[in-house]
């Protein structure tokens, strides 16, 4: 969750709140001009994009590992 600060009274607010639960301000409004919920997507973007490299990496690795292990096993018969 990315919280962002409500500009009417700088309570801590969710990005997709609807409203500041503090003062009542429409923080939705304020949020789409925002540069908080823009960094906050690029954020999540890099994120899962390093998730997805990971799990390619690991699965490669582990691919290699067990060629490797079989080639072993292969060779020492
Ligand atoms: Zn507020």
């Amino acid at each position: 969750m990315v919280l962002v600060a409500c500009p009417a009274c700088d309570h801590r607010i969710s990005e997709k709140a609807v409203a500041c639960p503090s003062c009542g301000h429409p923080g939705r409004q304020t949020d789409r001009h925002g540069l908080v919920p823009a960094l906050g997507r690029v954020a999540g973007t890099y994120v899962s994009a390093n998730a997805i490299t990971g799990a390619i990496l690991g699965s490669v690795m582990f691919v290699s590992f067990a060629a490797v292990l079989i080639t072993l096993i292969l060779t020492h018969r």
